[in-house]
């Protein structure tokens, strides 16, 4: 007789990390407001983080408390509020340990190239620098290390092709060797690398979907690698059509009509901002002034489109 395993379903864990370099804009509002639906929407939990990392660039505090005042006017509520690991700027002994634990295994190593190098050794074309390998055999060579130059560590990477199936996007190839080639996990001014902390955090955090701008698809290969190498499953990918401009053109801080800070002065609720982005994404046939919570029942993955929107101004805004 066949036993009845108990079906053990993971609960659904997403999260938006938005960074406070700027000011946020419709296109980040979207992305939360999507991650927001598909954790909320099916039962599962949203999660908070800010990805304040490069703390020179995020050093004005009242930004970030600025980015947060937005997204709570905008009605989103986070799971768990202040977690632990909302703000990467205070997690960099954990990011730390991840990194000595790939050193330790021989799978990093110094590169004292400098930007310029870099930038005359990568090729003119494709999407991505690909880094030619140039510090990776040093020793071999017999070079030293360029005096009281501070190294930034990569990663080698295998020669190997990585796939993503993201929700989305559908099936995105890339070969690491080629296309990428060793990347860096930690900068020469000793901050961790984008890279490292994103997945450190989303895996400790037992985040089991991203949403994100479309963008952000070609680090996905080297994301569900280190995933392999740390030991974390990878989480579920959706990479979301980026909001345009009408003439096509990607949305800018400037520009009045999609700053939040900017709107917020002209509009006395969110509903109608909402109901606008709702509308561009399919989730509503018309911009109706609407609130997150009563898009979730209409939300569905399936009225998403996957190419670039053009953002209607001739409305409201
Ligand atoms: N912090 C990144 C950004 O604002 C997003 C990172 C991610 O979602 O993985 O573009
Ligand atoms: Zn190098």
């Amino acid at each position: 007789m066949k036993e009845l395993q108990p079906t053990a379903k993971t609960p659904i864990v997403g999260r938006f990390a938005p960074s406070p370099s700027g000011g946020l804009h419709l296109g980040n509002i979207l992305c939360a407001m999507l991650a927001f639906l598909s954790a909320r929407s099916r039962g599962g939990k949203i999660l908070l983080r800010v990805e304040d990392l490069d703390t020179a660039r995020c050093a004005d505090t009242s930004r970030i408390q600025q980015m947060l005042d937005d997204l709570s006017w905008f009605g989103f509520e986070w799971d768990g509020g202040e977690h632990p690991n909302t703000f990467q700027s205070r997690r960099g002994e954990i990011y730390d340990r991840y990194f000595e634990q790939l050193k330790a295994q021989g799978l990093l190593y110094p590169c004292y190239c400098t930007r310029a190098a870099l930038h005359a050794a990568s090729a003119p074309h494709g999407a991505l620098p690909v880094y030619n390998g140039h510090c990776r055999q040093m020793k071999e060579r017999g070079e030293l290390p360029p005096p009281g130059r501070a190294p930034a560590y990569r990663l080698t990477v295998p020669d190997e092709i990585i796939t993503v199936e993201d929700h989305l996007q559908g099936t995105y190839r890339q070969h690491l060797a080629k296309e990428c080639g060793d990347f860096i996990l930690r900068r020469a001014d000793g901050l961790t690398a984008y890279q490292l902390a994103v997945v450190v955090d989303d895996g400790l955090s037992g985040v089991t979907e991203v949403v994100r701008g479309r963008d952000l698809l070609t680090s996905t290969p080297r994301q569900v690698y280190l995933c392999r190498l740390l030991g974390f499953s990878p989480p579920e990918y959706y990479h979301i059509p980026l909001l345009l401009r009408e003439d096509g053109t990607r949305l800018a801080k400037r520009d009045g009509a999609i700053d939040v800070a900017t709107l917020r002065t002209r509009f006395s609720s969110p509903e109608p901002l909402i109901g606008l982005l709702a509308f561009h994404v399919g989730l509503l046939s018309k911009p109706e002034p609407i609130s997150l919570l009563e898009l979730l029942p209409l939300f569905d993955w399936k009225k998403v489109p996957k190419t670039d929107i053009l953002l209607q101004k001739s409305g409201i805004l």
